[in-house]
Protein backbone atom coordinates (compact mmCIF):
# COMPACT_ATOMS: atom_id res chain seq x y z
CA UNK A 1 0.00 0.00 0.00
CA UNK A 2 1.69 3.41 -0.77
CA UNK A 3 0.51 7.18 -0.08
CA UNK A 4 -1.66 8.72 -3.52
CA UNK A 5 -0.04 12.69 -4.07
CA UNK A 6 -3.04 13.79 -1.48
CA UNK A 7 -1.81 11.52 1.25
CA UNK A 8 -4.21 8.85 0.87
CA UNK A 9 -3.41 5.34 0.86
CA UNK A 10 -3.89 3.59 -2.20
CA UNK A 11 -3.24 -0.07 -3.25
CA UNK A 12 -1.04 0.25 -6.80
CA UNK A 13 -0.58 -3.32 -7.28
CA UNK A 14 -4.38 -3.42 -8.26
CA UNK A 15 -3.71 -1.57 -10.60
CA UNK A 16 -3.34 -3.47 -14.42
CA UNK A 17 -2.43 -1.34 -17.13
CA UNK A 18 -3.82 -2.52 -20.68
CA UNK A 19 -2.61 -1.92 -24.22
CA UNK A 20 -6.27 -1.98 -25.49
CA UNK A 21 -6.29 -4.03 -29.01
CA UNK A 22 -9.75 -5.87 -28.52
CA UNK A 23 -13.00 -4.39 -28.44
CA UNK A 24 -13.80 -5.38 -25.25
CA UNK A 25 -10.71 -3.48 -23.93
CA UNK A 26 -11.56 -0.38 -25.91
CA UNK A 27 -14.99 -0.53 -24.55
CA UNK A 28 -13.68 0.10 -21.11
CA UNK A 29 -11.58 3.19 -22.56
CA UNK A 30 -15.26 3.96 -23.34
CA UNK A 31 -16.84 3.42 -20.13
CA UNK A 32 -14.08 6.37 -18.29
CA UNK A 33 -15.08 8.98 -21.20
CA UNK A 34 -18.39 8.65 -20.71
CA UNK A 35 -18.13 8.91 -16.69
CA UNK A 36 -15.25 11.29 -16.93
CA UNK A 37 -16.05 13.74 -19.24
CA UNK A 38 -19.69 13.02 -21.13
CA UNK A 39 -21.56 12.56 -17.93
CA UNK A 40 -19.19 14.77 -15.20
CA UNK A 41 -18.49 17.82 -17.87
CA UNK A 42 -22.03 17.36 -20.12
CA UNK A 43 -20.05 17.06 -22.85
CA UNK A 44 -22.48 15.40 -25.25
CA UNK A 45 -21.45 12.21 -26.91
CA UNK A 46 -21.18 13.28 -30.02
CA UNK A 47 -18.57 15.25 -29.33
CA UNK A 48 -16.55 13.14 -27.38
CA UNK A 49 -16.35 10.75 -29.64
CA UNK A 50 -14.38 12.07 -32.80
CA UNK A 51 -13.71 11.38 -35.97
CA UNK A 52 -10.27 10.12 -34.67
CA UNK A 53 -12.39 7.54 -32.47
CA UNK A 54 -11.70 4.31 -34.79
CA UNK A 55 -9.74 1.47 -36.19
CA UNK A 56 -6.34 3.09 -36.65
CA UNK A 57 -6.32 4.52 -32.79
CA UNK A 58 -4.46 2.91 -29.49
CA UNK A 59 -6.11 2.71 -26.20
CA UNK A 60 -4.49 2.75 -23.25
CA UNK A 61 -6.72 1.48 -20.40
CA UNK A 62 -6.37 1.15 -16.38
CA UNK A 63 -7.93 -0.90 -14.74
CA UNK A 64 -8.59 -0.97 -10.61
CA UNK A 65 -9.12 -4.99 -9.81
CA UNK A 66 -11.85 -5.46 -12.76
CA UNK A 67 -12.96 -2.19 -13.45
CA UNK A 68 -12.24 0.84 -15.78
CA UNK A 69 -11.01 3.57 -14.25
CA UNK A 70 -8.44 5.74 -16.64
CA UNK A 71 -7.47 5.99 -19.87
CA UNK A 72 -5.38 7.99 -22.90
CA UNK A 73 -5.88 7.33 -26.70
CA UNK A 74 -3.24 8.34 -29.44
CA UNK A 75 -3.63 8.22 -33.14
CA UNK A 76 -1.21 9.04 -36.28
CA UNK A 77 -1.28 12.41 -36.53
CA UNK A 78 1.27 12.71 -40.01
CA UNK A 79 4.84 13.72 -40.38
CA UNK A 80 6.18 10.65 -38.07
CA UNK A 81 3.71 12.58 -34.74
CA UNK A 82 1.39 10.34 -32.66
CA UNK A 83 -1.46 12.80 -30.89
CA UNK A 84 -2.08 11.75 -27.78
CA UNK A 85 -5.48 12.62 -26.06
CA UNK A 86 -8.82 11.89 -24.27
CA UNK A 87 -6.55 11.23 -20.93
CA UNK A 88 -9.48 10.81 -18.63
CA UNK A 89 -9.48 9.87 -14.80
CA UNK A 90 -12.43 8.87 -13.08
CA UNK A 91 -13.09 11.62 -10.92
CA UNK A 92 -12.92 9.47 -7.48
CA UNK A 93 -9.44 8.29 -8.87
CA UNK A 94 -7.72 11.42 -9.33
CA UNK A 95 -4.67 12.37 -7.51
CA UNK A 96 -3.66 9.54 -7.82
CA UNK A 97 -0.67 9.21 -10.43
CA UNK A 98 -2.96 7.59 -12.92
CA UNK A 99 -2.86 9.75 -15.88
CA UNK A 100 0.70 10.19 -15.38
CA UNK A 101 0.73 5.78 -15.94
CA UNK A 102 -1.55 5.87 -18.99
CA UNK A 103 0.91 8.52 -20.90
CA UNK A 104 3.67 6.46 -19.48
CA UNK A 105 2.30 3.68 -21.21
CA UNK A 106 1.46 5.64 -24.44
CA UNK A 107 4.56 7.14 -24.73
CA UNK A 108 6.60 3.46 -24.53
CA UNK A 109 3.84 1.96 -27.26
CA UNK A 110 4.39 4.96 -29.43
CA UNK A 111 8.30 4.93 -28.83
CA UNK A 112 7.98 1.23 -30.17
CA UNK A 113 5.87 2.37 -33.24
CA UNK A 114 8.68 4.65 -34.12
CA UNK A 115 7.22 8.00 -33.78
CA UNK A 116 9.63 11.02 -33.34
CA UNK A 117 7.06 13.35 -31.78
CA UNK A 118 4.28 13.37 -29.46
CA UNK A 119 1.57 16.05 -30.22
CA UNK A 120 -1.22 16.81 -27.87
CA UNK A 121 -3.79 19.24 -27.44
CA UNK A 122 -4.27 20.54 -23.46
CA UNK A 123 -7.14 22.07 -21.75
CA UNK A 124 -4.73 25.19 -20.14
CA UNK A 125 -5.39 23.36 -16.64
CA UNK A 126 -3.51 20.76 -17.99
CA UNK A 127 -0.47 22.35 -19.47
CA UNK A 128 1.32 22.05 -15.99
CA UNK A 129 0.76 18.28 -16.08
CA UNK A 130 2.25 18.17 -19.55
CA UNK A 131 5.23 20.19 -18.87
CA UNK A 132 6.20 17.20 -15.96
CA UNK A 133 5.87 14.71 -18.86
CA UNK A 134 8.29 16.87 -21.41
CA UNK A 135 5.81 18.33 -23.30
CA UNK A 136 5.88 22.39 -24.27
CA UNK A 137 3.86 24.52 -26.01
CA UNK A 138 4.50 24.82 -29.60
CA UNK A 139 1.75 27.43 -30.78
CA UNK A 140 1.37 30.62 -28.78
CA UNK A 141 -2.51 30.71 -29.67
CA UNK A 142 -4.99 29.90 -27.28
CA UNK A 143 -8.21 27.96 -29.19
CA UNK A 144 -11.47 26.53 -28.00
CA UNK A 145 -12.23 22.71 -28.46
CA UNK A 146 -15.63 22.39 -27.62
CA UNK A 147 -16.15 24.41 -23.97
CA UNK A 148 -12.59 23.88 -23.20
CA UNK A 149 -9.55 26.64 -23.98
CA UNK A 150 -6.55 24.52 -25.12
CA UNK A 151 -2.73 25.04 -26.05
CA UNK A 152 -1.30 23.23 -28.45
CA UNK A 153 1.85 21.19 -27.30
CA UNK A 154 4.52 18.58 -28.77
CA UNK A 155 7.46 16.60 -27.11
CA UNK A 156 10.10 15.49 -29.48
CA UNK A 157 11.57 11.62 -28.92
CA UNK A 158 14.85 10.82 -28.60
CA UNK A 159 15.82 7.57 -29.57
CA UNK A 160 16.98 5.81 -26.58
CA UNK A 161 20.75 5.49 -28.24
CA UNK A 162 21.10 8.79 -28.70
CA UNK A 163 19.80 9.61 -25.05
CA UNK A 164 22.37 10.59 -21.82
CA UNK A 165 21.84 7.67 -19.70
CA UNK A 166 21.92 7.81 -16.15
CA UNK A 167 22.76 4.98 -13.44
CA UNK A 168 20.34 4.25 -10.25
CA UNK A 169 20.02 2.27 -7.91
CA UNK A 170 17.38 -0.36 -8.79
CA UNK A 171 15.69 -0.08 -5.31
CA UNK A 172 14.47 3.71 -6.68
CA UNK A 173 13.93 1.78 -9.62
CA UNK A 174 11.66 -0.37 -8.45
CA UNK A 175 9.75 -3.46 -10.26
CA UNK A 176 12.11 -6.16 -8.59
CA UNK A 177 12.70 -6.28 -5.21
CA UNK A 178 16.32 -6.26 -4.15
CA UNK A 179 16.31 -4.33 -0.69
CA UNK A 180 18.33 -6.53 1.94
CA UNK A 181 14.94 -6.30 4.18
CA UNK A 182 12.87 -7.64 1.03
CA UNK A 183 11.30 -3.98 1.60
CA UNK A 184 10.46 -1.48 -1.82
CA UNK A 185 11.27 2.15 -1.84
CA UNK A 186 10.51 3.36 -5.58
CA UNK A 187 11.48 6.70 -6.19
CA UNK A 188 7.80 8.75 -7.14
CA UNK A 189 9.98 12.07 -7.71
CA UNK A 190 8.35 13.56 -11.17
CA UNK A 191 11.41 14.27 -12.77
CA UNK A 192 12.73 10.54 -12.02
CA UNK A 193 9.52 9.01 -13.16
CA UNK A 194 9.84 10.60 -16.56
CA UNK A 195 13.50 9.55 -16.79
CA UNK A 196 11.99 6.37 -15.80
CA UNK A 197 9.36 6.57 -18.80
CA UNK A 198 11.90 8.22 -21.48
CA UNK A 199 14.14 4.80 -20.94
CA UNK A 200 17.04 6.74 -19.57
CA UNK A 201 17.83 4.86 -16.26
CA UNK A 202 20.25 2.12 -16.19
CA UNK A 203 18.86 -0.07 -12.52
CA UNK A 204 21.42 -1.48 -10.95
CA UNK A 205 22.02 -3.33 -7.45
CA UNK A 206 25.42 -4.10 -6.45
CA UNK A 207 24.34 -6.22 -3.73
CA UNK A 208 22.28 -8.47 -5.96
CA UNK A 209 25.29 -8.81 -8.84
CA UNK A 210 27.98 -9.66 -5.38
CA UNK A 211 25.21 -12.63 -5.40
CA UNK A 212 23.88 -11.72 -2.27
CA UNK A 213 20.22 -13.14 -1.54
CA UNK A 214 16.93 -11.10 -0.82
CA UNK A 215 16.23 -10.52 1.99
CA UNK A 216 19.72 -11.03 3.14
CA UNK A 217 21.36 -9.77 6.76
CA UNK A 218 21.52 -6.28 7.43
CA UNK A 219 25.36 -5.51 6.54
CA UNK A 220 27.01 -1.95 7.31
CA UNK A 221 30.97 -1.04 6.17
CA UNK A 222 33.36 -0.27 8.68
CA UNK A 223 36.69 1.40 6.78
CA UNK A 224 37.76 -1.41 4.01
CA UNK A 225 35.40 -4.21 5.20
CA UNK A 226 31.75 -4.79 4.92
CA UNK A 227 30.11 -6.97 7.66
CA UNK A 228 26.62 -8.55 8.10
CA UNK A 229 24.95 -8.31 11.35
CA UNK A 230 25.72 -12.04 12.01
CA UNK A 231 29.18 -11.28 12.21
CA UNK A 232 29.65 -12.40 8.36
CA UNK A 233 32.22 -10.98 6.42
CA UNK A 234 30.60 -10.22 3.55
CA UNK A 235 33.39 -7.40 1.41
CA UNK A 236 33.95 -9.91 -0.93
CA UNK A 237 30.51 -9.63 -2.41
CA UNK A 238 30.68 -6.33 -2.05
CA UNK A 239 33.33 -5.64 -4.17
CA UNK A 240 32.10 -7.68 -6.71
CA UNK A 241 28.84 -5.87 -6.88
CA UNK A 242 30.66 -2.27 -6.71
CA UNK A 243 33.20 -3.68 -9.86
CA UNK A 244 30.17 -4.59 -11.69
CA UNK A 245 28.26 -1.37 -11.16
CA UNK A 246 31.41 0.26 -12.30
CA UNK A 247 31.61 -1.93 -15.09
CA UNK A 248 27.42 -1.26 -16.36
CA UNK A 249 28.34 2.61 -15.75
CA UNK A 250 31.14 2.10 -18.14
CA UNK A 251 29.40 0.12 -20.97
CA UNK A 252 26.13 2.24 -20.95
CA UNK A 253 27.97 5.31 -21.00
CA UNK A 254 26.17 7.21 -18.53
CA UNK A 255 26.49 10.99 -17.57
CA UNK A 256 26.02 10.43 -13.74
CA UNK A 257 24.96 8.54 -11.21
CA UNK A 258 21.37 8.40 -8.54
CA UNK A 259 22.28 6.17 -5.91
CA UNK A 260 20.27 5.15 -2.47
CA UNK A 261 21.06 6.92 0.45
CA UNK A 262 22.83 5.61 3.55
CA UNK A 263 23.26 2.24 1.75
CA UNK A 264 26.80 -0.03 2.71
CA UNK A 265 27.01 0.03 -1.23
CA UNK A 266 25.08 2.82 -2.81
CA UNK A 267 25.15 5.64 -0.21
CA UNK A 268 27.10 9.10 -1.21
CA UNK A 269 26.86 11.30 1.90
CA UNK A 270 26.05 8.86 5.04
CA UNK A 271 26.73 5.67 6.10
CA UNK A 272 26.08 3.15 9.03
CA UNK A 273 29.11 3.08 10.95
CA UNK A 274 29.43 -0.67 11.93
CA UNK A 275 28.23 -0.83 14.98
CA UNK A 276 24.67 -1.85 14.24
CA UNK A 277 23.51 0.68 16.49
CA UNK A 278 21.58 2.81 14.38
CA UNK A 279 24.53 5.24 13.89
CA UNK A 280 24.92 7.36 10.65
CA UNK A 281 28.49 9.09 9.82
CA UNK A 282 29.62 10.81 6.87
CA UNK A 283 30.73 8.31 4.39
CA UNK A 284 30.15 6.56 1.35
CA UNK A 285 29.13 2.71 -0.26
CA UNK A 286 31.30 0.78 -1.71
CA UNK A 287 30.00 0.95 -5.05
CA UNK A 288 29.65 4.79 -4.52
CA UNK A 289 33.24 5.20 -3.83
CA UNK A 290 34.56 2.95 -6.93
CA UNK A 291 31.98 4.74 -9.09
CA UNK A 292 33.26 8.22 -8.27
CA UNK A 293 37.10 7.07 -8.20
CA UNK A 294 36.23 6.01 -12.06
CA UNK A 295 34.91 9.51 -12.61
CA UNK A 296 31.25 9.07 -12.27
CA UNK A 297 28.67 11.90 -10.35
CA UNK A 298 26.70 10.55 -7.53
CA UNK A 299 23.59 12.20 -6.32
CA UNK A 300 21.58 10.98 -3.53
CA UNK A 301 17.60 10.49 -4.12
CA UNK A 302 16.87 13.66 -2.20
CA UNK A 303 19.14 15.39 -4.90
CA UNK A 304 16.96 14.53 -7.89
CA UNK A 305 16.15 18.53 -8.98
CA UNK A 306 20.11 19.47 -8.74
CA UNK A 307 20.60 16.39 -10.89
CA UNK A 308 17.87 17.53 -13.75
CA UNK A 309 19.43 20.76 -13.31
CA UNK A 310 23.11 19.04 -14.09
CA UNK A 311 21.61 17.20 -17.08
CA UNK A 312 19.97 20.15 -18.46
CA UNK A 313 23.37 21.23 -18.63
CA UNK A 314 25.07 18.42 -20.58
CA UNK A 315 21.94 18.75 -23.28
S1 LIG B 1 22.59 -2.28 -2.96
FE1 LIG B 1 21.84 -0.30 -3.62
S2 LIG B 1 20.36 -0.82 -5.19
FE2 LIG B 1 20.70 -2.67 -4.04
S3 LIG B 1 19.10 -2.62 -2.50
FE3 LIG B 1 20.92 -1.70 -1.60
S4 LIG B 1 20.64 0.47 -1.90
FE4 LIG B 1 19.24 -0.55 -3.28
Amino acid sequence: MKQDNNGTDFDYSNIEVMRAEEEWQRAGAYSVRVEGMNRQHHIPLREEFDEHDGPGTKYIVLLDDLYPVATCRFYDAGGGTANVGRVVVLPEYRGKGLGEIAMGEAEKWIRELGYKNMGVDSRIQAVGFYEKLGFSLSDPETYYSGPFECRRMQKELQKEEEMIKILVSECLYGGRVVRYDGGEVPETHPTFLKWKEEGRLIPICPEVFGGLPTPRPDSQRQGDKVTACTGVDVTEEYTKGALEAVRLAKENNVAFCIMKQDSPSCGSKFIYDGTFTDTKIPGQGLAVEMLRDAGFKVFAEEDIDEAADYLAGLE
